[in-house]
């Protein structure tokens, strides 16, 4: 019998409404008077101050055992701190040596330390297994030598989690690849150039290893086994509610703009609108509550990745349709600015964390169609 979606209904448990009540108070005090446009980049941000004064609140972390500063919260209360805010990172509590998870986690969830993800490099993308970066056993650790790309906030970092590939098995490039936890700021033989993106920012870089040395220690899990923890890591990346609200701000000017006096149209397109984010919020949290019972999420959270990016970019387009509104980048009202900024970056929103094509992939193989 082929496999089935598993999306059961999960009611939020009582303690959320009053984390929510919380999340929303703290949020109030931080961004009352940001712009809209402001707003609409938080998903992209980078600001270590706000991140400690989060951990501060025990924001970080929040479903990791309290020996290593997390809070032992459950998936469904995390999932609500996100739904307000958008955060996250567990790979070193399911994978790490218990020297990293003393060293590093209690200092993440006090928001002190920033990560970039070194996955994709100039020929392997969405054939991520095909990466050639290589790290060569060496006395105490290994030498890295390759380059990675598009990897997000890099100059800022102070690690990179990056996969590379420790030992080449002909015809099976699955194997062979290795998770490293890599020092950023005190690794001779690292180079950090910046990329500037389609609208003109810096957010992307290329890092490029040569003759790098990184201890044993810094090595994630089992040599080889950096193929399995990847792709239990982007069940977590693809099911959060970043992965339908990227478009929030627009939503809200959209429904600002016209819920006051809809016409016909505008009745339907945002009544379309409303009960799509509905049951995305539904099955999100359904794979939130899956993650609770420690189930495997990979399908489910790829349905959620491919349905919801598929949504936020249909905000811009809704916008144009209902609107007579030119979009802005600097000037203009606030509706402008949200409608610029997200008509720019919302291309990239069936990129990121796995395009939808190979998302698509997943879900086919998954339901045991291919
Ligand atoms: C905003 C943003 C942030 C990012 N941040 C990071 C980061 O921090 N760290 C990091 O490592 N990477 C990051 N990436 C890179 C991202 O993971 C890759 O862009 C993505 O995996 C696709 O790889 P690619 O760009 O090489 O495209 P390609 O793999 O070359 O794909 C090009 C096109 O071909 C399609 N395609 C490829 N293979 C197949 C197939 N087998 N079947 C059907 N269609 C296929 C793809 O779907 C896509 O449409 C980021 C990307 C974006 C947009």
């Amino acid at each position: 019998m082929p496999a089935v979606f598993r999306f059961a209904l999960n009611d939020l448990p009582p303690e959320a409404a009053s984390l929510r009540a919380e999340v929303r108070e703290f949020l109030k005090a931080e961004f009352s008077s940001a712009a809209p446009v402001k707003r609409a980049k938080s998903w992209g941000g980078f600001d270590r101050e706000f991140s400690r004064r989060v951990g501060a609140r025990g924001w970080i972390g929040m479903t990791w055992p309290k020996k290593y500063g997390g809070h032992e919260r459950s998936f469904l209360e995390r999932y609500v701190m996100m739904e307000e805010m958008l955060a996250g990172g567990p790979l070193l509590l399911r994978f790490g040596t218990e020297e990293q998870r003393q060293k590093i986690l209690p200092a993440i969830v006090r928001g002190e330390l920033a990560f970039a993800i070194g996955m994709s490099e100039p020929d392997s993308g969405s054939d991520l297994a095909s990466l050639r970066t290589r790290a060569t056993k060496v006395d105490g650790g290994y030498l890295v030598n390759g380059t990675k790309v598009w990897t997000s906030n890099a100059h800022l970092s102070d690690y990179a989690i990056a996969l590379f590939r420790t030992q080449v098995v002909p015809d099976k490039k699955h194997e062979g690849l290795t998770q490293f936890l890599v020092d950023l700021r005190n690794t001779n033989g690292i180079t950090i150039r910046p990329i500037i993106d389609l609208a003109g920012k810096h957010h992307f870089n290329e890092v490029n290893f040569t003759d790098a040395f990184v201890p044993d220690d810094a090595r994630v899990g089992n040599e080889g086994d950096g193929w399995k923890q990847v792709t239990t890591e982007l069940g977590f990346e693809r099911s959060g509610p970043e992965r339908y609200l990227s478009s929030i701000a627009l939503i809200r000017e959209l429904v600002r703009e016209v819920g006051a006096h809809p016409d016909d149209r505008g009745t339907e397109a945002l009544g379309r609108m409303v009960a799509s984010l509905a049951t995305l919020r539904q099955m999100s949290t359904s794979v939130a509550g899956m993650l609770q019972a420690g189930e495997t999420v990979n399908l489910e959270a790829a349905a959620v990745k491919d349905v919801g990016t598929t949504f936020e970019q249909s905000i811009p387009e809704l916008a144009h349709a209902l609107l007579d509104v030119e979009p802005t980048l600097t000037t203009g009202s606030d509706l402008q600015q949200v409608l610029g900024y997200i008509t720019q970056t919302a291309p990239s929103f069936s990129l990121r964390g796995g395009t939808r094509e190979i998302l698509r992939g997943i879900i086919a193989r998954g339901l045991g169609l291919r």
